[in-house]
């Protein structure tokens, strides 16, 4: 039987306020643990994106002189009505995208765990009084809504980079318009129904799917987007910035090829465990998983025998009919090919296949994305799973010999997303935390991001932050106010 709710959101666009019948041509979407079609979106049309950028437009100052207390309770409104809807909400989500039902639902929970942090910060966002040469004058530093923020968001996790960006542009009193992943709108025009609910004023958050070459790209184009918050592929990031047409404020949060480092003092078990849960979670398919890892010669052996054990015992299934599986489908084909031309290109120069190498037997499988959870040992950074983002459940693994080595390896790259490391004596852990060149270092735990401190890239992994009081610093101008009062002057 199809979803309720996603029958309820096929074709349909939310715009200024309400969900809308599309104008635009309708493209399919897959359930990737068995291929069916499960409901269809809209494209949007060139004359949508207009009417969408034109309720934006007016809805911002009417939204931005709310006083921060009233933009904060909306939010917690919108946090509560989230959070009493996970199980259908994760449902849509684990249909569209392939994790499985427990994950998808504590994604939802983050979402609305990030609804109420960015309440709370809204309402704590201030200025700063700046001393001058001269008597007589002041100085205020104040902080001002950007605009109409475009949300350009990928698929590996429907909610929260939709989240994160909704709900730092409405603490900050912005009006926002969303342009989900195609392989994933559902979950997105779900919170748009929330947002509904939650009686937030009409065209303070608008979502329009379609293809991103062009209903993404035309937020870029359009001079009525003050800002792009965009996460996904390196590739396409630098591509944004190389078209906007106009200059304006960009965050990108981009792709990684996140290192591990397992050095001598570490706690070996519980770096077996990190490594696992951080290489395969999610398929692997997140920004922040550990793409490849170095080990200390005299660990190696042993680590990378725990880690192919530890990657067997891993169970796979079609995430709806498991909710509790570790892992499900992988989202779509094209991460799945990349996963496997990454195992065949380590192979061919030479790497050693400890666990997985293929796709789970079974006639449950036979129609979905699946791949087994796979460890390849003695990988060199000749081999593409060392040196790009493979974004897939495959990670390699190299011994090293000096820490200064490690260090070098794990920097080798152009991304600088997020990096770990687990040891346990005091210099070792010094030293890998001031050399890694990363925006993330996670010791001794593998979860990189928390909601208040800020979570971003260096390098190819992107500009500006998510996460913590930067995060929200993103969504704002600074106004300089000098006064002269003349009082002493
Ligand atoms: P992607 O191909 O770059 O797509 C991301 C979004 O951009 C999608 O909504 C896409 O639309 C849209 N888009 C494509 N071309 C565009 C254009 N010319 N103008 C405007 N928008 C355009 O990334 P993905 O394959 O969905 O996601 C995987 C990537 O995201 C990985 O590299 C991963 O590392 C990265 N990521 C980064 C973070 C982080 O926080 N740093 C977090 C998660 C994921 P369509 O869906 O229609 O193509
Ligand atoms: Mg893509």
């Amino acid at each position: 039987m199809p979803d309720q709710t996603i029958r309820a959101l096929d074709g349909k666009l939310f715009i200024d306020g309400a969900l809308r019948e599309g104008a635009g041509a309708r493209l399919p979407v897959v359930n990737p643990a068995t291929g069916e079609v499960l409901g269809t979106i809209a494209a949007a049309t060139p004359a949508e994106v207009e009417t969408a950028v034109a309720a934006a437009r007016r809805a911002f100052r009417p939204w931005a002189a709310l006083t921060p207390r009233r933009r904060a309770e909306a939010l917690h409104r919108l946090g509560e009505l989230i959070a009493a809807d996970a199980d259908a909400m994760a449902r849509v989500m684990t249909l569209e995208q392939g994790k499985p039902l427990n994950e998808a639902r504590g994604e939802i929970l983050k979402l609305a765990e990030a609804c109420h942090f960015y309440a709370e910060e809204a309402t704590r966002v201030f200025g700063e009084i700046v001393p001058n040469d001269q008597p007589g004058f002041q100085s205020l530093v104040v902080r001002e809504p950007i605009g109409v923020v475009g949300a350009i968001t990928p698929w590996n996790y429907p909610a929260e980079l939709v989240g994160w960006k909704l709900c730092a542009s409405l603490a900050a009193g912005c009006t926002i318009i969303i342009k989900p992943a195609e392989l994933t709108p559902f979950t997105a025009l779900v919170i748009a129904a929330k947002v509904a609910e939650a009686g937030i004023p009409a065209g303070v958050v608008n979502v329009l799917t379609g293809k991103g070459s062009q209903v993404g790209q035309a937020l870029v184009d359009h001079p009525g987007v003050d800002k792009i918050a965009f996460t996904g592929s390196s590739a396409v990031g630098l591509h944004i910035q190389q078209s906007c047409p106009v200059v304006k404020r960009l965050s990108l949060e981009l792709g990684g090829n996140c290192p591990l480092i397992v050095a001598e003092s570490a706690d070996l078990a519980a770096a077996v465990k990190g490594a696992t849960r951080r290489s395969f979670r999610n398929m692997g398919q997140i920004c922040i998983a550990i793409n490849r890892i170095y080990v200390a010669r005299p660990l190696y052996e042993d680590f990378l025998a725990a880690l192919g054990a530890s990657a067997d015992r891993l169970t796979i299934a079609n995430g709806i009919e498991r909710p509790d599986a570790d892992v499900g489908a992988m989202a779509s084909a094209e991460p799945l090919e990349k996963t496997k031309a990454h195992l065949a290109d380590a192979l061919a120069k030479g790497a050693r296949l400890v666990a997985g190498g293929k796709a789970p037997e079974g006639e449950e499988f036979a129609r979905g994305f699946f791949f087994r959870p796979t460890v390849l040992g003695d990988c060199t950074h000749e081999m593409l799973v060392m040196s790009e983002e493979t974004f897939g459940p495959l990670v390699g693994v190299a011994p090293y010999g000096t820490l200064d080595e490690a260090i070098e390896r794990a920097n080798d790259t152009p991304y600088g997303l997020a990096s770990y490391v687990y040891a346990r004596d005091l210099v070792e852990i010094q030293r890998l935390s001031a050399g890694l060149d990363y925006g993330n270092v996670a010791i001794n735990n593998v979860d990189a991001g928390i909601m208040n401190a800020p979570y971003g890239g260096r390098k190819q992994s992107g500009i500006g932050y998510e996460h913590g009081r930067e995060g929200l610093l993103e969504y704002f101008n600074f106004k300089h106010v000098r006064l002269h009062h003349g009082v002493g002057g």
